[in-house]
């Protein structure tokens, strides 16, 4: 798999005259104004930006936001983000009102030597999420054109690790067409990744939370058999309380699972920590009157949307001294104030863990932020949620996949 840094040598280091297409992943949450709320991804994808930049390229940017359905869609503008993308790079960021359309083949053409331009919303077009091959090969050789091709210097840069696990045309049928180089941020997070399911130092203990143990089954089943802790927190705890006989009340609960976290509880319980206590409540609100009760107590009619204190003190002990950690998914519902104290105590937890400390989730790595941690104390924040469980979990990456082909 080539780099971006093979094809800044391979050029000498001037790409001046070529336009580079780059893949970011610049899906952040838009706040009700319309405004850029955490803007986690976009620093993120500044580093191979600003090198493209700094070397001469007419760098061609595209990138999703959010689940438009294949046609323009006002609140899925990526305006704001062409707004806090030049904030942040400190350089003007052109901006096309179409993908592959008369803006967007206007403003490339015109691009300069060290200019920068974005394209609108890649998934406003229908070929760039169609299961029909031949649609998504036709929109990716729109996007082709946009450098010019392989013959004026075109080429293409994957640096969206958040959706290297589409088989998207933006992601994956556009390197089957241009000379193809992974960028530093989706190779960053691949060696972080490696280190998790390769050789990891131990104790290795993974953390879990978050709403759903569908979601997370899979990679549940890859990581017991190589962890030495699995703690589970968030909404997926109340199923595998569930499966111990246990009432939950009005938690989230998903029957259908309740025989899969038997199995998994049978096959590796001791392996599994579940929270002993729990914060309840009648209702998702700010000033919700709430209750920690043991796990096994859960009233009927109450909702568990935290882990109880005990809890987190007892996952911050199976924590501490641990080597390799991995957490996905927050301990509660962090977004409310009487429901947050359980994810922060246990991401204080992590990141004061002396070894390797990988934030998996884009709910999780928001919740870092927006609890105000010091996001220097973990060793790795990633920002594929989808793309780093499907690693974990074994599978193939398309995005990455067809960059190893030449
Ligand atoms: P990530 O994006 O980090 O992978 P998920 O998307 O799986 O995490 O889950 C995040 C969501 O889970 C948050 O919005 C949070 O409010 C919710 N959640 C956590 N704990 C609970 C709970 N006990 N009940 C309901 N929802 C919960
Ligand atoms: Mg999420």
């Amino acid at each position: 798999m080539k780099t971006l840094d093979d094809l800044i040598k391979h050029s000498g280091g001037k790409l001046d005259g070529r336009r580079i297409l780059v893949r970011s992943d610049l899906n952040v949450p838009l706040t009700t104004e319309g405004k850029v709320g955490d803007d986690g991804r976009i620093r993120a994808s500044l580093p191979v930006l600003a090198k493209l930049l700094d070397h001469g390229a007419r760098v061609i940017v595209t990138a999703h936001l959010g689940r438009p359905k294949g046609a323009p869609d006002a609140k899925y503008s990526l305006r704001p983000v062409a707004d806090r993308l030049a904030q942040l790079l400190g350089r003007p960021v052109g901006f096309a009102l179409d993908t592959v359309g008369e803006s967007a083949r206007l403003l490339a053409s015109e691009l300069k030597d060290g200019e920068l331009l974005l394209l609108e919303n890649v998934r406003f077009n229908p070929g760039e999420t169609s299961k029909d091959d031949a649609e998504r090969l036709a929109f990716a050789r729109g996007l082709e054109r946009l450098t010019g091709g392989e013959d004026e210097g075109g080429a293409f840069v994957e640096d969206a690790f958040g959706a290297v696990h589409r088989k998207h045309a933006s992601v994956y049928d556009i390197a089957t067409l241009l000379p193809h180089y992974c960028g530093d941020l989706v190779r960053d997070e691949l060696q972080v990744l490696q280190q998790l399911t390769g050789e990891p130092k131990r104790p290795y203990v993974v953390v879990l939370g978050g709403s759903k143990v569908s979601d997370k089954l899979a990679v549940i089943e890859s990581l017991l058999p190589k962890v030495d802790r699995l703690l589970v927190g968030g909404g997926m705890c109340f199923t595998f309380l569930a499966a111990q006989g246990h009432e939950v009340g009005d938690s989230l609960l998903e029957a259908d699972q309740i025989d899969n976290c038997r199995r998994l509880l049978e096959e590796s319980g001791d392996k599994i920590v579940l929270p002993t206590d729990v914060v309840v409540a009648a209702e998702i609100s700010d000033d919700a009157p709430t209750q920690t009760v043991p796990a096994t107590e859960i009233p009927p009619g109450g909702k568990g949307l935290d882990i109880g204190s005990d809890s987190v003190q007892a996952f911050a002990a199976a924590l501490d001294g641990a080597r390799t950690v991995f957490w996905n998914g927050p301990m509660g519902v962090f977004e409310v104030a009487p429901f947050a104290a359980g994810t922060k105590g246990v991401a204080e937890a992590v990141a004061a863990s002396s070894g390797l400390s990988v934030v998996g989730g884009g709910d999780s790595a928001a919740a870092v932020r927006a609890l105000g941690l010091d996001v220097n104390g973990f060793g790795h924040i990633s920002t594929g949620g989808g793309a780093s469980l499907e690693y974990l979990e074994g599978k193939e990456l398309p995005g990455v996949a067809v960059l190893e082909t030449i």
